[in-house]
């Protein structure tokens, strides 16, 4: 059989892209190397409790907002969501503690009671924020493909505008103090990502009542209701071209498929290595693709909490050591920011039994287990995971007092536990470091130079659900038409 579509790689915009391909009645296979769908969604069992890998909270889930119509096609919105607190976001930096409110003004508003001197900046940055929230991707005024991209804050460095617009370090703290969900990086990340990456988030805060393999069995649901296919343990080794055009996807076991159009979720430097023969791909784009660098990876510390210990907390803490938020991960010998993020409870009790604790995590700390595989890394790599374990738990007793007692259950993943499950270079958390000082160059388009190969994932323009989404809606324009699929999804 020729499929119409065969989409490489299961994660979410794989499968966000297979949802909306199938349903527009083309035949749909997706290949995934893991033994699970859903890459960086998936979940894992210890002692009967689900946890997460990649997802903790979502925004835009509001009617009207950013995330509201495509979640609603893609048949997500039925999930049982969780609006995070007025106050969803709470920042500590140094010992001194702020929020987030949800809502443009109510977020202004907020934190100018703390900073009352940079009201009229912050009634600004707000408003841009407000304005990302608005953008929708396939809107008829923006035109096709690469223009998407060239949005004038794709230019501009995150931590510029926020250095000049604000007089005051600790609120340029604090504005960032949620942002462990993307790589702070002064030399490189673009407005555009900082913008985007907070903006939806404060239109509305969501958790899922439940693990987010819900996500992930509701999309392959709907692609197989659709006709499509999913196949494990399906690792693709070649793409094969013919005549300009890819025609086949070989996996590792020999099996071949043919197909009409490609859409690769998978890191595209690995992707072009599929390409082995191309009279499309000149040496120029492969050696542009491989000198794309990584965003860090992450290290979560997954806590299993002793019954009726710990209350739910409906809102998550950012916990910084000192003030250098932009910095800390770089230079710091010791843990020194902290994510803290509570299950909803599904027993209904009101009582936590499951705490994230997420920290940047540099491959240079993971670099000499390369050559390991997950459960045989050695003594060494057990004691650095039990030290960052350790030191994430001192930083979040800060905001939960007496945690380290309450714990039953620690599960610790790094980098290498990323690599390994996903396949992403470096474990990298957020795909390739987009960098305001070459646009172009690190914020990628869904084509390729190959006609019928398309990209998708956190690899091209965003990273995280929002993100990613966004992205799978523009690789999708490129197969069905824009305007159809505007009408497909935001039609009232
Ligand atoms: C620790 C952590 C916490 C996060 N928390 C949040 C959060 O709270 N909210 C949020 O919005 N985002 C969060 N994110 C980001 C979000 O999870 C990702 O942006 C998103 O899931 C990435 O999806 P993707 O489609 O780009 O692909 P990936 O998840 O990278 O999936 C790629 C898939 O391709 C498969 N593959 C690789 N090679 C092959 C091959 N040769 N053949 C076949 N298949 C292959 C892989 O096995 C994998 O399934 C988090 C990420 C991390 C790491």
């Amino acid at each position: 059989m020729k499929y119409d579509v065969i989409v490489v790689g299961s994660g979410l915009g794989g499968l966000e892209c297979a949802s909306i391909l199938s349903r527009s009645g083309l035949s749909v296979l997706v290949l995934e190397k893991g033994a699970q769908a859903g890459g960086c969604m998936q979940s894992y069992c210890r002692r009967g409790m689900w946890y997460d890998t990649g997802f903790h909270y979502v925004g835009g889930l509001g009617e009207g907002q950013s995330l509201y119509a495509p979640f609603r096609y893609l048949g997500l919105l039925d999930l049982p969501w969780k609006r995070l607190d007025f106050c969803f976001d709470r920042i500590s930096v140094g010992g001194r503690n702020f929020v987030f409110a949800e809502g443009f003004d109510e977020f202004a508003r907020m934190l100018a009671e703390d900073f009352p001197a940079e009201r009229s900046a912050l009634c600004e940055y707000a408003s841009l924020l407000r304005r990302a929230g608005e953008e929708r991707f396939l809107s008829p005024g923006m035109s096709a493909g690469e223009a998407d991209l060239l949005s004038p804050m794709s230019g501009v460095g995150a931590y510029s505008y926020l250095s000049e617009k604000f007089r005051n370090p600790l609120l340029v703290d604090v504005l960032s103090g949620a942002s462990l969900k993307m790589e702070l990086r002064k030399e490189s990340l673009p407005l555009f990502t900082f913008v985007h990456g907070n903006s939806s988030f404060i239109e509305s805060s969501w958790r899922l009542k439940g693990d987010s393999s819900l996500i992930v069995r509701s999309l392959a649901d709907t692609i197989r209701s659709y006709g499509g296919e999913i196949i494990c343990r399906s690792e693709v080794v070649e793409l094969v071209e013919k005549g300009g055009k890819l025609v086949q996807a070989v996996c590792s076991d020999g099996r071949v498929y043919e197909g009409n159009v490609f859409v690769s979720d998978v890191h595209p430097a690995i992707t072009c290595g599929w390409v082995k023969r191309s009279e499309r791909i000149k040496k120029v784009f492969r050696s542009r693709i491989g000198r794309l660098e990584n965003t860090f990876g992450m290290c979560t510390v997954s806590l299993c909490i002793k019954p009726h210990a710990l209350r739910y907390f409906n809102w998550n803490h950012y916990v910084y050591s000192r003030p250098g938020v932009w910095t800390f991960y770089q230079e710091a010998e010791v843990v020194g920011g902290v994510l803290v993020s509570c299950r909803v409870p599904e027993d209904g009790s009101g009582y936590a039994r499951q705490v994230d604790l997420l920290t940047p995590m540099n491959w240079g700390q993971c670099e000499r287990w390369t050559d390991t595989v997950v459960g045989h890394r050695g003594e060494e790599y057990l004691r650095l995971k039990e030290r960052m374990a350790d030191e994430c738990i001192a930083l979040a007793d800060e905001v939960i007092p007496g945690l380290r007692d309450m714990v039953e259950g620690c599960y610790v993943s790094t980098p290498l536990t990323y690599r390994d499950y996903t396949s992403v270079p470096e474990g990298s958390a957020y795909g390739v470091r987009k960098d305001f000082n070459a646009p172009l160059m690190t914020m990628l388009s869904p084509r390729t130079p190959v006609p019928n190969l398309l990209l998708t994932g956190q690899n091209l323009m965003l990273h995280g659900l929002h993100g990613v989404t966004m992205t799978a809606l523009l690789t999708c324009a490129e197969i069905i038409g824009r305007e159809e699929l505007r009408k497909l999804v935001f039609k009232s």
